[in-house]
């Protein structure tokens, strides 16, 4: 395992809360982290079919451009049902005319849990796979999940995307009831985090 030895990290990233939160996470480390939207890098197209190859995607793009280390993610939910649907098309689900639409996505999906009589528990993990690239084309790859299961209808208004469906498991709630305090400490994004920093910067 490679350890991070720079002062500096892109964050292959446009989107400002994902930068925070990594800006958040990596505090104390003394390192200073810059986003891809920050330097205009033009956004890689998102052409795998696994959250993987598409991590790989955002981060060597970033790090051939910058010179720099560059750390990306990406992130879905996979049913079990819908053989691991909606998985790296999470996002393409909730896509409109307009803009995304996140209940109209949820929607859909139980409407085809609906269709195939899916029975309970209807299993799913929220993925996340985080990517830390070199220049030279060295990278890292750290995968996180949390398992749990599709709910109907919708409970909780905190949280984003597919949280107000999705129970974890141990968890009476749904992501979208939890606190965000309380979601960052068993997220699959926490998890990817914690190996990460285990990994490379510690
Ligand atoms: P991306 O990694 O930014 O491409 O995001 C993928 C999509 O997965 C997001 O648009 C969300 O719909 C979904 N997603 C990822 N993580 C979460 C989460 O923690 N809660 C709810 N939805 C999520």
């Amino acid at each position: 395992m490679r350890k991070f030895s720079s002062d500096r990290l892109l964050v292959a990233t446009h989107n400002r809360g994902k930068l925070e939160e990594i800006a958040k996470l990596l505090e104390g480390f003394g390192i200073s982290v810059v986003s891809a939207g920050e330097l205009n890098l033009p956004e890689p197209a998102e052409t795998e079919d696994s959250f993987v190859g598409n991590a790989r995607i955002k981060a060597h793009a970033a790090a051939q451009a910058t010179g720099l280390p560059a750390l990306s993610d990406d992130s879905g939910i996979t049913i079990d049902a819908l053989d691991g649907a909606p998985g790296v098309y999470t996002a393409d689900w909730a896509e409109t005319p307009t803009g995304r639409d996140f209940v109209m996505a949820m929607t859909q999906t139980w409407d085809r849990l609906e269709a195939i009589a899916a029975t309970e528990p209807r299993l799913a993990q929220f993925r996340c796979t985080l990517v830390l690239a070199w220049p030279d084309g060295h990278d890292e790859v750290f995968e996180g999940v949390m398992a749990g299961q599709i709910v109907w209808p919708m409970r909780g208004d905190q949280g984003h995307g597919y949280d107000p469906i999705f129970q974890p498991s141990g968890s009476d709630l749904t992501f979208g009831e939890m606190d965000r305090w309380q979601k960052n400490q068993i997220s699959h994004r926490a998890d990817a985090f914690r190996k990460l920093v285990e990994g490379c910067f510690t």
